[in-house]
């Protein structure tokens, strides 16, 4: 065996196909140990602490860490493998130790705080000051100030914490892979286009089975809940998908979440509580824009009651038009999505599947390119020969109207097996200036689960997957055109969670622009562009069912919120959390899932992720996105002025600013609600 571990030699982008799961465990412990020696000497060494002798030092240490763990962290998530699991797992508790150990260290608290009283504090830049007083609010959010007694459960809640967050996270994985539904009776397909047929051969062929393979992966999953005609199919797919990892449904209990769940609730309410804070959800804001869980619940509930009665309208239309057209009197949760494809169709003439043939990949990936290069003035072209770790990867360079080399991604595209559900950005390596005056070029992950080509064709994606694209891209472009040279608050580190869906969700505008359609949009035979009849049928029903999507996302904005925010220990194991969802349900929702629905157990965004007690983040974010676009079309979708300005207060601006300030700085006044409602026909 090799003496080389990689992850301690790389230097520039990860070499994906050496690093091995054995490699992991020896390179993170080795790196921990070297950090905390380096840290004790840099406390020791000087006598008075400056930017340079302490603060600078330190980010690279931190900087050094984050990229070895970064496509430790990301082949988890994207090839995922038994060793592999095993080996980032191991890892966890030494990271949690690490972090909990740094943000507790008073000696190391007492030399910031010398910093930040000392005269050098005021010739600092806005990013050193922004990134003094934002560690030294996570001294506190860390436990700096409690009793060694609390300090040490504090310590423990976050070594649980993050075991428990990973396995949740693996049993939705799993879950999700342990079922599928193979098909060799034609009759039961009818209705499927012809592309999700093709996938389904195409999946059973890979597993060596004759005719078709249903799985959950969203594709497939999506496909027959819009098309199948078979009610009985839908049904068993709809309940396979909606009770992944719970008690319930075909693999009832199997990888289920419920207990893991209720330890994670109980976990961050006695955290947020030794902090000082009433429940998790004061303790989620102590970070974010919004200031006070009254100021988030108000939102909510005030965007719940414009949008509800559009809602109720859109639901009973549908059920009249089942009853009517389709002789159906009782719409289940696994019709919902079925005639709702055939009323689009049945009201606008169109389905999302005519638009397929001309969201070919190859004119969807260089057309949003064009689209960004008409708004900032940068290029984007394929590097070849750099290191994946799958042949379906892509890796691109941004360069600016000057030439300059401003960031690289990675852009992993459709779904396969052993690979996480859902579409995210990541941050592989984040911008700063070295101390030999060299910058770090900063490098990001576009991961989503699309539609994987068949056959010879390129992939034909669906409007839908086309806008989760931009999305991504927006996040990606937020972190890789940032001109911070400071890695705390470079990209879209330190930028509040609330706001950080402002970018993505403003980049989506742009699949619904005509001209931008020009580049994006092509025949993948015949080379033409979307006509104005398909075009004006779907701008038509942009809107279509726009009151249901919304008062879904409200649902799980107030379920999140409410569930942190209401917690009460003495309930835990009762059934306290579908008892919450219920309850937002009967306020909120137009449609109640069958009582098997366990969508909150995979529901990672709040559990595992980073949303929890935050997912109202999207709909907060999509006011300032809304609004921000409105500027682009007062002044011209592709007006450079604009994008620059955009570019310039918002994405170049990382976290050294609070979002209202950047926000204004760019659109000139304080964001209004006005924008979100008229696009989505709510206004
Ligand atoms: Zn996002």
């Amino acid at each position: 065996m090799s003496t080389e571990n990689p992850l301690l030699t790389m230097t520039g982008l990860p070499p994906f196909q050496h690093i091995k799961p054995e490699h992991v465990e020896p390179a993170l412990k080795s790196l921990i140990q070297s950090n905390r020696e380096q840290l004790e000497k840099l406390l020791k060494d000087n006598e008075h602490y400056s930017w340079d002798n302490l603060i600078q030092p330190l980010e690279d240490m931190d900087d050094r860490l984050g990229r070895m763990w970064s496509p430790v962290s990301h082949m988890n998530s994207v090839v995922n493998s038994d060793e592999l699991r095993d080996a980032y797992n191991n890892c966890l508790p030494l990271l949690s130790e690490y972090s909990t150990e740094m943000g507790q260290n008073v000696e190391l608290y007492e030399a910031y705080k010398s910093i930040k009283d000392s005269p050098e504090f005021d010739t600092l830049d806005t990013a050193q000051k922004k990134i003094i007083d934002n560690a030294l609010r996570d001294f506190h959010l860390s436990g700096i100030d409690l009793p060694v007694e609390k300090k040490k459960r504090y310590r423990e809640i976050k070594q649980q914490l993050s075991k428990l967050t990973s396995k949740y996270e693996e049993n939705i994985l799993d879950a999700t892979q342990a079922w599928s539904k193979h098909i060799t009776d034609e009759k039961l397909l009818s209705g499927l286009p012809d592309s999700a047929l093709a996938m389904a051969k195409q999946a059973a062929e890979a597993k060596e089975l004759n005719g078709w393979l249903f799985t959950l992966n969203f594709p497939s999953y999506y496909a027959v809940l819009s098309y199948a005609d078979d009610r009985a199919l839908r049904e068993e797919m709809y309940q396979a998908y909606s009770s992944r990892a719970s008690e319930q449904g075909p693999n009832a209990g199997e990888f289920d979440n419920s207990e893991i769940m209720e330890d994670i609730l109980s976990l961050r309410h006695e955290l947020a509580q030794l902090l000082g804070f009433k429940n998790y959800a004061e303790r989620s804001l102590a970070t974010k824009m919004a200031d006070t869980p009254e100021q988030v619940l108000t939102f909510l509930h005030d965007l719940a009651k414009r949008s509800k009665p559009m809602a109720k309208q859109e639901l009973a239309e549908l059920t009249g038009f089942a009853r009517q057209e389709h002789d159906v009197s009782d719409l289940s949760a696994w019709d919902i999505a079925y005639y709702g494809e055939k009323l689009r169709q049945h009201t606008f003439d169109f389905s999302e599947e005519d638009l397929k043939p001309y969201f070919p990949e190859t004119k969807v990936i260089p057309g949003m390119f064009e689209v960004v290069k008409r708004l900032y003035g940068i290029s984007i072209n394929e590097v070849d020969g750099i290191e994946k770790w799958h042949d379906d990867v892509h890796f691109y360079e941004i360069r600016d109207d000057k030439n300059e080399l401003r960031g690289q991604f990675y852009l992993d595209l459709y779904a396969r097996d052993k690979k996480r559900g859902g579409a995210w950005m990541d941050d592989c390596i984040g911008r700063k200036r070295n101390v030999d005056g060299s910058l770090q070029i900063p490098v990001a992950y576009l991961t989503c689960n699309l539609t994987q080509p068949i056959g010879d064709d390129p992939a034909l994606f669906t409007h839908n997957e086309v806008t989760t694209l931009f999305h991504e891209f927006g996040h990606g472009l937020h972190h890789m055109l940032t001109r911070v040279e400071h890695i705390g608050v470079s990209g879209i580190n330190g930028v509040a969670w609330d706001a950080v869906e402002l970018p993505s969700q403003f980049m989506e505008n742009w699949c619904w622009e005509r001209e931008a359609l020009e580049s994006i949009a092509a025949h993948y035979q015949s080379g033409e562009s979307i006509p104005d009849e398909l075009f004006n049928k779907m701008y038509a029903a942009k809107n279509f069912q726009a009151g249901m999507q919304m008062v879904r996302q409200i649902e799980f904005s107030l379920f999140d919120f409410r569930m942190y925010h209401e917690y009460q220990p003495e309930l835990k194991g009762t059934g306290s959390i579908q008892k919450i969802l219920d309850e937002v349900r009967s306020e909120v929702a137009v449609v109640i899932p069958p009582p098997y629905n366990r969508f909150q157990h995979g529901f990672s965004h709040i559990f595992a992720g980073g949303y929890a007690a935050g997912y109202y983040s999207y709909k907060w974010a999509e006011v300032l996105s809304a609004d921000a676009f409105s500027l682009f079309e007062e002044k011209g979708i592709f007006d450079s002025e604009t994008g620059s300005a955009f570019l310039e207060s918002v994405l170049e601006q990382g976290g050294t600013k609070e979002p209202m300030e950047l926000f204004k700085a760019f659109r000139g006044r304080e964001p209004q609600i006005d924008a979100l409602l008229r696009h989505s026909g709510i206004a």
